[in-house]
């Protein structure tokens, strides 16, 4: 899968949970609340993972997405705009 085709699966997940909850303006959370929606998540794909077969990977990959999206929506929410456009690793 390439770096492109990985972002717009995060970016229909992310127009998807917008969808089903509303958009941010609607569904705002504070910081620590999306830490958990994350958390929540990525528990998710850890029982996924836990699952035996290969529809359990397939399951992990679909839980890592809803992870990353949530993050989008975190950070479109909360980071500062002076991030944009600067790596921030
Ligand atoms: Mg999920």
């Amino acid at each position: 899968m390439t770096r492109e085709m990985v972002l717009e699966a995060i970016k229909k997940e992310r127009n998807f949970q917008d969808r089903k909850w509303g958009s941010l303006n609607i569904r705002s959370h504070e910081l620590g609340s999306w830490l958990l929606i994350m958390e929540h998540e990525l528990k998710e794909a850890k029982d996924a993972w836990t699952k035996p077969g290969y529809e359990a990977d397939t399951d992990v990959f679909k839980e890592i997405i809803h992870v990353a999206a949530v993050a989008v929506a975190c950070l479109e929410q909360h980071a500062p705009s002076n991030l944009q456009g600067h790596s921030v690793g």
